[in-house]
């Protein structure tokens, strides 16, 4: 816990891990821009403030953010190759 920094970023996440957290994108699904990054439990992960859409979850919160970037594209890519399991 690095100094004080108040409280006035608290609304946003991406000031709370400032250098550690790439750009976020778009929600995938509602297309909502406020994403909310849960790093304060265990696993991580990305939510949409909007239609409360979740990301993948990782053990930090960069590798969540990565992961719902990579999620946060439009889905017509292997969509049939996905049909093991
Ligand atoms: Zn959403």
């Amino acid at each position: 816990m690095p100094g004080k920094t108040g409280d006035s970023a608290a609304s946003d996440p991406l000031r709370r891990y400032p250098g550690s957290v790439q750009p976020l994108r778009p929600c995938p699904f509602c297309g909502g821009a406020e994403v909310w990054i849960h790093g304060d439990i265990e696993p991580k992960f990305i939510a949409c403030r909007k239609c409360w859409a979740f990301g993948p979850t990782a053990p930090t919160v960069t590798q969540a953010a990565e992961l719902w970037n990579k999620r946060a594209t439009p889905p017509e890519t292997n969509m049939a190759a996905a049909t093991s399991g």
